[in-house]
């Protein structure tokens, strides 16, 4: 057994005042009806290191049914791991009950022929806790009972270093749950921390096996990584660590073979990133649109090339492209759509007059599609001439927009000469 290491109150930086409201609710009601209570992961991880927490998760000896019967708002979720959501209007606090033994058929967790764990549901001590939770930094628990940190895998010396650290063997626990490997580039691009050579070293090998995991899972992953505020950075991990080319396959190939398009990702990544510091919305469909657009337009042109009509091509195009991805990244339909209305806009932005100009103008996905054309501009594509068309135009009075969009007149057809 392991020796905790406890942080008492005056010994760290964390305050109740930083803590959001809720999560303290949920914590004190645990606390008073007689059960353990922590906040745990990320919050805690977070808050040490002086930044806001995305979220808050607590950690508890009271079992998912327990909870339930402690709030009405409560709901529990997951298969492979029983969870209790707490519901205050949109926000969602997560309550696990803490998870006990540790990889053995008997005790309830099972797992596949690759070591891939798939149910994991035996409940038993915070310090059986620990030992399950990936990274060291994720495994700090702040206790309501005393407002103490209880650290059992010296995980403060890594905050300090600012290194991300498996717990355990870092190959079996890559193993066990491939994301994990995901997780450690979105940590370390997020906290501007380095991965530590034991726990960085497998994934060079283990990043094909990323493949096995659920699409919709994946999917959940890949958003992440891109919309944490560090597009760039996680985009840099991901390819460093052989990462893309199992997540995106056609978009690695297609960087490797053209400089621009890669800078043009860079440019939406950046984009990206600079949206959510600025706290402007943020689409997933237009990362993924970016990232699958080098394919798409070139298989366009390879079949335009064949004779095809535009839009046509665009389509087989599509239709050859998303579902490769598909298979990887699942995405609800409704994403798939938008991400089809940017590429099919960006052919229809050529027009700059008449009635398909205003149907351009008035489409829905109009403002996505022209930025999009126009981090494209600036990748050095050349429909620079479009982009300053419409950002002109879009700085016009309604009234001088509708003068511009007005169909020209065409010059009176000339009579044919008559051959005689
Ligand atoms: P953030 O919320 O900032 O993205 P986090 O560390 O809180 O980061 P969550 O996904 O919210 O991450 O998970 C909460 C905690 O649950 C983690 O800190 C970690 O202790 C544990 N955890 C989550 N996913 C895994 C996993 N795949 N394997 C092991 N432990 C995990
Ligand atoms: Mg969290």
């Amino acid at each position: 057994m392991t020796e905790a290491n406890i942080i008492s109150r005056g010994e760290h930086g964390i305050s109740r005042e930083q803590i959001d409201d809720n999560a303290l609710k949920v914590l004190y009601r645990l606390h008073n009806a007689g059960f353990q209570a922590y906040l745990v992961g990320g919050g805690v991880r977070d808050l040490l290191l002086g930044l806001e927490p995305k979220d808050f998760d607590i950690a508890t000896d009271a079992t998912p049914d327990e909870v339930r019967g402690l709030f009405r708002n409560c709901r529990l979720i997951g298969r492979r791991f029983r969870l209790a959501h707490i519901h205050f209007g949109r926000e969602i606090i997560e309550v696990a009950t803490f998870r006990g033994a540790h990889s053995t058929d008997k005790n309830g967790v099972l797992d596949d022929s690759s070591g891939r764990i798939l149910r994991d549901n035996v409940y038993g001590t915070l310090e059986e806790d620990v030992w399950r939770r990936d990274f060291k930094v994720n495994a700090l628990y702040y206790n309501i009972a005393d407002f103490s940190v209880i650290d059992y895998t010296r995980a403060m010396s890594d905050i300090n270093d600012r290194t991300i650290r498996m717990i355990g063997d870092a190959e079996t626990r890559y193993r066990e749950d491939p994301v994990r490997m995901l997780r450690a580039v979105r940590f370390a691009a997020k906290l501007d921390f380095k991965i530590h050579k034991d726990s960085e070293q497998p994934i060079y090998q283990l990043a094909s096996i990323l493949a096995e995991i659920p699409a919709a899972r994946l999917f959940d992953e890949a958003i992440k990584l891109f919309h944490s505020g560090y597009a760039v950075k996680s985009f840099e991990l991901l390819r460093h660590y052989g990462l893309l080319p199992v997540l995106f396959p056609q978009t690695a190939a297609a960087i490797n073979q053209d400089a621009e398009y890669e800078v043009f990702l860079i440019k939406v990544l950046q984009n990206t990133d600079r949206r959510i510091i600025d706290g402007m919305t943020v689409n997933p469909a237009f990362v993924l649109a970016a990232l699958l657009w080098h394919p798409v337009i070139t298989q366009s042109k390879l079949l335009l090339a064949d004779g095809m009509p535009v839009n046509l091509a665009m389509q087989k195009a599509i239709d050859k492209v998303l579902p490769v991805q598909l298979r990887i990244t699942s995405m609800p339909k409704r994403l798939s759509m938008i991400m089809k209305d940017i590429w099919f806009l960006q052919e229809r932005l050529k027009n700059h007059s008449g009635k398909r100009a205003v149907s351009v103008f008035t489409h829905q996905r109009f403002r996505a599609a022209y930025d999009f054309l126009c981090l494209r501009s600036a990748a050095g594509e050349n429909v620079e001439k479009d982009c300053q068309f419409w950002t002109r135009f879009q700085e016009l009075e309604e009234k001088e927009q509708e003068k511009v969009l007005r169909p020209k007149r065409r010059p009176p057809a000339r009579a044919k000469k008559s051959s005689k």
